[in-house]
């Protein structure tokens, strides 16, 4: 069992990481004063294996229990969704003293936690991430949301969970592409900011691709408690935040331009943070062997390194598209070792050209 502090003063919370700890949900929650009623969201994958599990723990702990189950998959994360579960809110009676779980991956996570931060003015979040995605990535942060037909994520609000449980356990069922895809996001952690958590992966990378629980609570911990340093020190999106970002400026260009749906996230950003890798080398930031290094431990978590399917052209308006552009110029998070990153906002666009027909084409420059 491991915990890791998110301190934000009077928002401040403690993520609880452990095999089997789900278990003790009911005691968490009553410690922090979360009594009264709670409306469990999930979705039909997600609450058919673990549903009727959490509504039993928090039923026994004495709180009056509603599962409401969504669709899985991006589509769930609307306005439409979200008044659905206003109406069940309202329904079933949930006040400011009630408390709204989210039981599943990134979408239920960013609905369920909308829902919270908007529902009379916002009530207790707590947070069970049941994909490794969600565990190392929205666990920390609050950013909460529901899409808009014209883009991904436009509607939402910065709103603190009161508890985040990780059951380690539940990896068990994910199956292997959402891990590989959670495993893409912990290793742009190493890169950005710990060389150590870097060399773990390479050490122990045959352990992570089997679930072993210590080594996996391992990593979600150090992960989350990086995330949390970054976030703590910049709350609202700016600067240090940034550095979060490394990796996904190709990456969300990919994922739109093939329309969200021929890579997952984690499969982008394992393609964006090798192309960062090979634009940092292409500027002389950094030597390299930290892009070999960087593309062999990409590759021995089973992610890709390049999308053919994609097109120069057709990628660059994305690139300039991108919301953390300022002033037209992109801002790109480049590493300079292995643990240590620099922002440029500053790169002629032959270079990235240049890059992007790397990325694109199926072999090792
Ligand atoms: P992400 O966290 O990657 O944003 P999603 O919320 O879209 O992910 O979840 C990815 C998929 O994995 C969904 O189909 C979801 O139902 C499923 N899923 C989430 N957690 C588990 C789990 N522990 N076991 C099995 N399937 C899961
Ligand atoms: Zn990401």
């Amino acid at each position: 069992v491991a915990e890791v502090s998110v301190n934000l003063g009077v928002n401040s919370y403690t993520i609880h990481i452990g095999s089997g700890i789900i278990a003790s949900i009911g005691q968490l929650m009553c410690k922090m004063e979360l009594t009264n009623k709670v409306l469990i969201v999930s979705d039909d994958n997600v609450s058919k294996l673990y549903g009727d599990y959490v509504v039993n723990l928090l039923s026994q702990a004495g709180f009056t229990v509603e599962l409401f189950s969504v669709a899985p998959g991006e589509d769930s994360k609307s306005m439409r969704v979200a008044m659905e579960l206003y109406t069940r809110a309202i329904e079933m009676g949930l006040d400011r003293s009630s408390s709204i779980v989210a039981l599943g991956g990134g979408v239920v996570g960013d609905l369920a936690g909308f829902v919270a931060a908007t529902y009379l003015r916002g009530l207790s979040f707590v947070q069970i991430p049941t994909t490794l995605l969600a565990q190392v990535d929205s666990s920390v942060g609050g950013k909460v949301a529901v899409n808009h037909e014209l883009g991904k994520n436009l509607i939402g609000a910065f709103y603190q969970p009161r508890l985040v449980v990780i059951d380690i356990d539940m990896l068990n069922t994910l199956p292997d592409r959402e891990l590989y895809a959670g495993l893409s996001e912990t290793i742009k952690y190493g890169i950005i900011a710990d060389q150590t958590l870097f060399n773990y992966f390479i050490d122990n990378h045959q352990q992570i691709l089997v679930k072993e629980p210590v080594v996996l609570t391992e990593i979600i911990r150090r992960c989350c408690e990086i995330k949390a340093q970054v976030v703590e020190r910049d709350e609202r999106e700016s600067c240090v935040r940034m550095m979060l970002n490394f990796g996904h400026t190709i990456a969300h260009a990919i994922e739109a331009s093939t329309g969200f749906s021929l890579y997952n996230h984690g499969e982008a950003v394992a393609i964006g943070m090798y192309g960062a890798a090979l634009l940092s080398y292409q500027l002389g930031l950094c030597k390299k062997n930290v892009v070999d290094d960087i593309s062999m431990i990409i590759e021995k978590f089973k992610l890709p390194l390049f999308a053919p399917e994609c097109k120069v052209d057709t990628l660059l308006p994305y690139l300039e598209r991108d919301k953390k552009t300022v002033g037209g110029k992109t801002k790109w998070v480049l590493v300079s070792s292995v643990g240590q990153v620099k922002i440029n906002s500053d790169v002629p666009e032959n270079i990235i050209r240049h890059i992007l027909e790397q990325v694109t084409h199926k072999q090792k420059a």
